[in-house]
């Protein structure tokens, strides 16, 4: 189980400070998708991986961590745009918020780890805009994954998370393509090899719901 514990936050932009919900422990994940979701109980903690500032709606994992021209990016029609896009449930807005800010820092794999948080969201949620979100994340992890910008543990878990987001939105050939890479970087671990092959049956029968990795 995550622990949660409240504590103020100081803006980095406008020096505001509120109190947010500070997530202080990743739990152990005993079990958890194949795109990296965590273990159910380890998803009470969804709403608090990212914090908005009640001031000047500065979105980002810590609200206290400075970038260049951050107080414009915020006050930007494209930054506001998504923020308040409506058709978006209110977390997963905050997550793309976060997103949008880490792309234009050229910050990819930071720019997945939120995105991916959003894809979680609407999938809980059952919403129909899960998909975007998932094409979002792709596009993050693919620039991240060919600039060398770590998200996973290494090449094979990422061309894991890859593969099984792209399993997810039906798109099997490059699945089955990034399923290829993680096979060829797993160095033969049984852990990551079982995982592959689970996917890899999965890509074979065009089966798109979420799946949880098989258990080691
Ligand atoms: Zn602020």
């Amino acid at each position: 189980m995550s622990l949660l514990t409240r504590d103020t936050r100081q803006c980095a932009v406008c020096s505001t400070t509120t109190t947010q919900t500070v997530v202080t422990l990743r739990p152990i994940l005993e079990s958890y998708d194949l795109d990296g979701r965590p273990y159910e109980a380890s998803l009470l903690a969804l709403p608090y991986w990212v914090q908005c500032c009640g001031g000047c709606k500065y979105c980002a994992r810590d609200i206290r961590q400075a970038g260049d021209n951050l107080a414009a990016i915020c006050k930007t029609a494209a930054y506001l745009a998504i923020l308040n896009d409506a058709s978006f449930p209110y977390m997963a807005r905050q997550y793309r918020a976060a997103a949008h800010i880490a792309t234009l820092y050229h910050n990819h794999a930071e720019a997945g780890w939120h995105s991916i948080r959003a894809t979680w969201k609407c999938e809980d949620m059952q919403h129909p805009l899960a998909r975007i979100c998932r094409n979002d994340t792709l596009t993050h992890y693919v620039n991240a994954y060919q600039q060398g910008q770590r998200f996973g543990q290494h090449n094979a878990e990422e061309c894991l998370i890859i593969a099984d987001l792209y399993r997810r939105n039906s798109d099997m050939h490059h699945a089955n393509e990034y399923a290829e890479r993680a096979l060829q970087g797993s160095s033969n671990d049984a852990t990551y090899l079982q995982a592959i092959h689970h996917l890899q049956a999965m890509i074979r029968t065009s089966t798109t719901t979420r799946q949880p990795r098989p258990l080691h």
